[in-house]
């Protein structure tokens, strides 16, 4: 177990992501015995941070450690002031009375300490938040140049040159794209299908297995149904710019409710502005003609088929239960439908995936040539069967690197893609990124707008996440209850939760 030694008390919070960066899995525990009180025992495995200095002790003893100075005390600019206490850095936000300033100087020590002792270099610096491109979409929206904001990235963050390069394009290619459509008095739309026809190793998302609920489909887009009309009456004076249909899998329902799904859609919602129509038709095992059909008819104009791997071992490992063939199938079934939008998702880091895997499974998607292309990081998420049965994988390599992150990059690039939206996720293989790719003017601009919180965004369905944006910058979510019956259940429930929420803004 490590320590996080402290003399500071809310400094853990500043640092606990961090030290979790470094040592994945590990479990941590709290001490406030001050630095010189400390008996040889207690110096091992140790971070210890004072008021001006931080000090990690590693199982032999061995000391490495760093002085650092809290810009508040030493009369300096609070120069980050310019900033909103970001989601790219958690720590500033728990620790509100802290001056932000504060929080980072004292993150660059714990970053440099850690980085000497475990010789691991973090591609992400010292934010271990989840919207990176919020820093350099600020720089920019303050005039910066490019190189100003790479720098700033580097010095002030830590970033790595090459990170910091794709943030600083990615948040010029969304602000350009942001700024072709009046999005502040816009807002968008989400459903959330549950259902699955199995359930992945790694899901972490509301997702039930279809067969266990098929009874209840029904049920569940009746409760759908209310839900739409009531949001649709609230947001009947706003501009609708982007629906977007996940899950679960949509195409888990049969082609006759994806025609009843895209029906109500349309009665409840004015969709004369909708820029952008997604179903996230997602695994290709529930994937037919029919249904396709069903959401192209529907009006929906961009699509996942989400392979996550074209490694047949790995698909059976994970419980994806459809072959690589039909991933393939699939998609040229799509594409001869008229698709022309489509999206293909994949996960680095998979449970045994060599750097030769991950490189196969590109190759067999650039020959698809797939209009977008999103690149995950295996996150480990508490509920995931992965995460719960750790020990029957504990044995298999799960880790993203440099190099498979670099391969996936480079087929983006080799396919005419760029990087638009990048987000990250704690618990991370190799504390990398998750990023979406587009040829352009593909680029899937719900994915843009719930990156940067620039509108608000109703989500309907079962454990969907509302956010509303107030005019002010304020943000507030609302959740929907995640268990399904629960949901049918408590309906009128959700639609309270909502009205309140957005009553305010109205
Ligand atoms: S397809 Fe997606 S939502 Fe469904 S079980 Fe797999 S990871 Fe979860």
């Amino acid at each position: 177990m490590l320590i996080i030694g402290l003399d500071w008390e809310e400094s853990e919070y500043m640092v606990r992501g961090l030290v979790m960066s470094f040592f994945p899995h590990q479990e941590f525990g709290v001490d406030l015995t001050p630095a010189d009180e400390l008996s040889a025992e207690q110096k091992r495995e140790r971070l210890q941070v004072e008021h001006n200095r931080v000090t990690y002790y590693n199982a032999e003893g061995k000391e490495y450690s760093a002085d650092y100075v809290r810009p508040s005390e030493a009369g300096g600019k609070a120069e980050s002031a310019d900033l909103e206490p970001d989601e790219a850095s958690e720590a500033p936000q728990m620790t509100k009375k802290i001056p932000i300033e504060d929080c980072r100087a004292l993150e660059r020590a714990v970053f440099e300490v850690l980085g000497r002792a475990t010789h691991i270099s973090l591609p992400w610096g010292i934010l271990t938040g989840v919207r990176p491109t919020k820093l350099p979409m600020a720089m920019l929206r303050d005039g910066m140049e490019d190189a100003a904001i790479r720098e700033r990235l580097e010095t002030e963050f830590r970033i790595s040159p090459e990170k910091a390069a794709t943030a600083t394009d990615i948040a010029r290619r969304e602000l350009k794209l942001l700024n072709e459509i009046d999005y502040k008095n816009g807002y968008s739309l989400y459903i959330g299908i549950p259902f699955c026809p199995t359930i992945c190793l790694y899901c972490s998302f509301s997702a039930y297995p279809l067969a266990a609920w098929k009874t209840r489909v029904d049920d569940y887009l009746d409760a759908l149904e209310r839900e739409m009309i009531a949001a649709g009456e609230m947001f009947k004076d706003r501009i609708l710019q982007a629906v977007y249909i996940g899950g679960g899998t949509p195409t888990s329902l049969t082609p006759e409710q994806l025609t009843r799904l895209c029906a109500m859609v349309h009665k409840y919602f004015d969709f004369s502005h909708v820029r952008e129509f997604t179903i996230e038709a997602g695994r290709p095992d529930s994937i037919d003609r029919d249904k396709l059909y069903a959401i192209r008819e529907g009006g929906a104009d961009r699509i996942s088929v989400n392979p996550q791997s074209m490694q047949q071992r790995t698909l059976d490992l994970i419980g994806r239960r459809h072959q690589v063939e039909q991933v393939v199938d699939t998609f040229h079934l799509a594409r001869e439908m008229g698709f022309d939008n489509i999206n293909m998702d994949i996960i680095l880091g998979l449970p045994g995936e060599t750097e030769a895997d991950v490189a196969d499974t590109l190759q067999k998607i650039a020959a698809l040539k797939p209009d977008n292309l999103t690149v995950h990081s295996l996150a480990i998420k508490r509920a995931a069967r992965l995460n719960i049965f750790w020990e029957q994988f504990a044995h298999m390599e799960m880790k993203n690197s440099d190099a498979t992150m670099r391969l996936a990059y480079q087929t983006a690039a080799q396919m005419g893609m760029n990087p638009y939206y990048l987000y990250r996720q704690k618990n991370m293989a190799g504390n990398f990124e998750n990023v979406g790719f587009a040829t352009p003017g593909k680029e899937g601009l719900y994915n843009i707008l719930i990156m940067e919180e620039v509108q608000s965004i109703v989500a309907l369905g079962a454990g969907a996440s509302t956010k509303a944006v107030f005019a002010n910058g304020h943000i507030e979510r609302c959740e929907n209850v995640k268990e399904v019956g629960g949901y049918i259940d408590r309906i009128d429930e959700m639609i309270g939760r909502k009205r309140k929420l957005f009553l305010q803004e109205m």
